[in-house]
């Protein structure tokens, strides 16, 4: 594989589930908690003897040494709900295991009902140097009709005690589009964090998935116009204050194109890096190889064989995911690293939907450097108005 690595950690436990959750998420008691974690620590062992030592370079010839990881996450379900003790322990195996780059982002999903101030200051002392709180909403009727077991004043408590605790790099997810909610109360929600200064802002429209309860519940859901309003005035009222909108649902603080808050991780799935998922359910991807584990964690618990639908994806795969997960983010796909990656140019495989969205607005070329065309310096995005009816663009970049 070539050299880095991102690794993603799942902990499925939640103290109840939300009404509009569809993750891979339960209640689970203390012995089950334990032996997941028993089962964790050994796949970590597993994948590290499988992947270290077995590294290629950049054109496929071999390297020695190991690959080199630049970013974990551990998300899940809620990992603060588990003893921290655990959650520090299993980063201990993966640092143990691993060669980690000392600049690693290592992040970890934290939710206000369970990550008191211990826990936060634990987090911190193990490693971790990013933290995402789900907000979702500071309004308590609205987080009640969601399900979720805080309130906005815990939220605030929470975001307080992480401060203390040392972190200096926040993420806070919030929703919109929630039943009941009023355009008012949903700036009231983002004015009030944003008052806060988050370093990062994940702002999610609410989907109504199949098998949830909400998908079967009569719900006084906002109508289109309010729910584009709260689109628009997302983007307004975070570019007032400071913060650049990198992916469609994501925005750090600073200039566009200043990437010291944008999560890593998540741009490592965009960009189509190599990540390692750990935990049930987890996905994979190394050199175009990806698999899953099994979802049932009393398998996942018993065997030891944990990888199901192992996939070698084809060329044209491979090109489908680069356009419609680069195309996700501002700064668009690079049309020379599609050259370097496939060997074919751009417009030989896709000319024809690039020029039907071009002309329609939706699509454009931007030069990364002013002053400089070239091919490499020229990336291929969606426009601003193209980011907004992403899906249907996107879906013509399937072949
Ligand atoms: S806390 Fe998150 S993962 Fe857990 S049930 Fe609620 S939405 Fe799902």
């Amino acid at each position: 594989m070539s050299k880095d690595l991102s690794i993603y950690v799942h902990i499925p436990f939640c103290v109840r589930k939300c009404n509009y959750c569809d993750f891979l998420s339960f209640y689970a008691k203390k012995d089950v908690v334990e032996t997941y974690f028993a089962a964790l620590k050994k796949e970590i062992m597993l994948a590290a003897k499988e992947l270290n030592g077995n590294s290629a370079g950049k054109d496929g010839q071999a390297m020695s040494g190991n690959p080199l990881v630049k970013s974990i996450f551990f998300g899940g379900g809620t990992p603060s709900f588990v003893e921290a003790e655990k959650i520090c322990d299993t980063l201990k195996a993966i640092k143990t295991e691993f060669d980690l780059d000392p600049q690693c982002e290592i992040s970890i999903e934290v939710n206000p009902a369970s990550a008191i101030y211990d826990k936060l200051v634990s987090f911190k002392k193990a490693g971790f140097n990013r933290l995402s709180i789900g907000a979702q909403s500071l309004d308590d009727a609205e987080l009640k009709v969601l399900g979720r077991a805080h309130t906005g004043a815990m939220f605030l408590e929470t975001f307080e005690n992480a401060r203390k605790a040392g972190f200096d790099n926040i993420n806070v997810d919030v929703m919109s589009a929630l039943p009941g909610q009023s355009l008012e109360s949903y700036i009231r929600t983002l004015e009030k964090v944003l008052s806060l200064k988050p370093e990062h802002i994940s702002a999610y429209s609410l989907i109504l998935e199949e098998g949830t309860p909400f998908y079967d519940m009569e719900l006084d859901l906002p109508d289109e116009d309010t729910d584009r309003a709260m689109y628009h005035e997302t983007k307004e009222i975070l570019a007032r204050s400071g913060y650049h909108r990198y992916e469609i649902s994501n925005y750090a603080l600073g200039e566009q194109d200043d990437p010291k808050y944008e999560c890593f991780h998540n741009k490592v799935y965009w960009k189509r890096g190599n990540y390692l998922g750990l935990g049930i359910g987890a996905a994979s991807m190394v050199d175009n190889v990806r698999w899953s584990n099994v979802r049932d964690i009393h398998l996942y618990v018993d065997a030891q064989m944990s990888k199901v639908d192992r996939e070698v994806l084809s060329p044209e795969a491979q090109m489908e995911e680069f356009m419609f997960l680069g195309l996700r983010l501002v700064e668009g796909v690079s049309i020379e690293e599609f050259k370097r990656q496939f060997g074919r140019d751009i417009w030989e495989i896709y000319g024809e939907v690039i020029d039907k969205y071009a002309g329609l607005g939706l699509l454009e070329y931007r030069r990364s450097e002013a002053g400089r065309e070239s091919v490499e310096n020229t990336y291929l995005r969606l426009t601003d108005k193209g980011l907004d009816v992403s899906n249907t663009v996107m879906a013509e970049f399937i072949l």
